[in-house]
């Protein structure tokens, strides 16, 4: 299941599960829509791959008591995450695979 994590691993801002400016890659790492596009340029530091929005997890139990799904059952994680990488490092991976696009790395 998605990990919603609360906040941009890079500039610490929070993320609420129903932010529209979440920005994910397929390992989960987690990003604001600034810091994906201005400092990352479309590559997550820590796996290299592409960033695209996280998709919204409903409020409501819509199919329950048939299958128990939404944030009620499943909801967001509070454990706040935060890059490994220096700037320098992030700057080096950026310039790296910024041109290269992600069905391509
Ligand atoms: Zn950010
Ligand atoms: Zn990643």
């Amino acid at each position: 299941m998605l990990d919603l994590r609360p906040n941009c691993e890079l500039c610490d801002r929070d993320l609420a599960p129903d932010a529209t400016s979440a920005r994910i890659c397929s390992y989960e790492c987690t990003y604001c829509a600034p810091c994906a596009d201005a400092v990352l340029e479309n590559v997550c530091p820590t796996c290299g791959g592409g960033l695209t929005p996280r998709p919204i997890r409903p409020r409501q139990a819509y199919r329950h008591p048939d299958i128990s799904l939404g944030l009620g059952f499943h909801p967001a994680s509070a454990t706040r995450k935060h890059s490994r990488w220096s700037r320098e490092d992030i700057a080096a991976m950026t310039a790296r695979l910024k041109n290269v696009a992600p069905e391509d790395r």
